[in-house]
């Protein structure tokens, strides 16, 4: 945890109360001491640092540690630079990684319904945001950055593409993952005159793109993207393509 982010409702007058799991960071890694300093920030919210007022142990009903820092959340959060049409891989792989998605910077996620994702995908209890937020924030607080990645479900794949994407994603760079591209030279440099500087990136299920899928999303402005002839697993492909795309300055 490089930040320890606060939810709205932990604060009250600039003082913040967090017990589980980051309390026991704050304590047993950070090796946090009344007076310390810690980064955090406001889940979606501002960022900066927090002074460490009160430890309390064993003040949880499981009997762990409580914390209360008095807040100082001036700075904005770096932004998401991506955003994913990201056709879901098992809801084990997607759980592994969901908080890397949130941690390298992605801001919308839309799960779609391609040909060959798994009909059973769609019941996964993953998909509940009371399920999947806890993992987008774990992920946030690794980068250090609190902007919360949305997610969004379409499993008509078709419709999405023809009739929504337009107007969700106006004027972005879109980019296809396919190991099939003929080159991957695409210029990926979002410093080009494109009207919005983030990229959106659309990547296959685990048994791949349809031939039909691929020509739909290259009739949606797509550019096939190659990582090379070796075929990555959806999340490896992923987290590849996101570290290889990302052109944030430092
Ligand atoms: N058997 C499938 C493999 C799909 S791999 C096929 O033949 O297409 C799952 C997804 O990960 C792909 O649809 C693609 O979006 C991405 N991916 C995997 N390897 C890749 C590579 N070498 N280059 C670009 N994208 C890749």
């Amino acid at each position: 945890m490089n930040r320890i982010l606060f939810e709205t409702s932990e604060i009250c007058d600039d003082i913040a109360t967090s017990g589980g799991v980051r309390a026991e960071h704050v304590l047993n890694v950070l090796h946090g001491e009344v007076g310390q300093r810690l980064k955090t920030g406001v889940v979606d919210g501002p960022i900066g640092t927090s002074e460490i007022v009160e430890i309390q142990s064993g003040a949880t009903r499981e009997g762990g540690p409580v914390i209360r820092v008095r807040v100082c959340h001036e700075a904005a959060s770096l932004e998401p630079w991506v955003d994913l049409v990201l056709a879901p891989p098992r809801p084990r792989v997607m759980k592994r990684l969901l908080p890397q998605l949130a941690t390298l910077g992605v801001g919308r996620i839309f799960l779609v319904g391609a040909k060959k994702v798994e009909k059973d995908f769609w019941g996964a209890t993953l998909l509940k945001p009371e399920n999947y937020r806890p993992l987008l924030i774990d992920g946030l607080m690794q980068g250090g950055t609190s902007i919360l990645p949305t997610l969004e479900t379409r499993r008509n794949f078709r419709k999405f593409l023809n009739e929504e994407l337009d107007a969700i994603f106006p004027g972005t760079r879109r980019i296809v993952a396919h190991p099939y591209a003929k080159e991957s030279s695409v210029a990926v440099s979002r410093r080009e005159t494109t009207p919005d500087p983030r990229l959106l990136l659309a990547i296959g299920p685990e048994g791949g793109w349809t031939d039909e899928e691929v020509a739909l999303l290259e009739a949606k402005g797509f550019a096939r993207y190659s990582l090379g002839r070796r075929i990555l697993r959806t999340d490896t492909a992923t987290i590849a393509l996101l570290a290889k795309l990302n052109t944030e300055d430092l």
